[in-house]
């Protein structure tokens, strides 16, 4: 059974518990890495600057405490393939969707692979309709 290293859950750790408890469920069938989960003011504009996000501070879902949105990646990550991301987001999505007929968790969630414009294969959010 595959296990979050150290980084990954002292990444994870930073989040939402809805985010928390289904990466938890999902890491007992699939392997994946946690890459960010909250940013900070000046990690926030880093990514920025860098390209890799397209907010600055504090409007992305990274920037609350605790985070509401994780970025996830595929464990060996590769960035190629994309079909791995969208994989692993069907295996969060279908145990999210357990979880909440349990009343294990009520959190809603969005895939930024789902997005019409600059998708956004590792970042899994909260809806922001059932925030809480
Ligand atoms: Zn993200």
């Amino acid at each position: 059974m595959p296990v979050l290293s150290e980084q990954s859950l002292a990444r994870l750790n930073t989040c939402h518990p809805g985010l928390i408890a289904v990466c938890r469920e999902l890491i007992k069938q699939y392997d994946f890495a946690v890459l960010c989960g909250h940013r900070s003011k000046d990690e926030q504009n880093k990514a920025f600057q860098r390209g890799s996000s397209r907010l600055i501070y504090p409007q992305s879902p990274h920037n609350r405490m605790p985070s509401h949105a994780v970025d996830l990646a595929p464990y060996p990550v590769d960035w190629r393939n994309l079909a791995r991301f969208r994989e692993m987001w069907h295996r969060f999505d279908a145990l999210a969707r357990l979880m909440r007929e349990r009343g294990e968790i009520e959190s809603e969630f969005e895939w930024g692979g789902e997005w019409n414009t600059l998708k956004d294969f590792p970042h899994i959010e909260i809806k922001e309709t059932v925030r809480m």
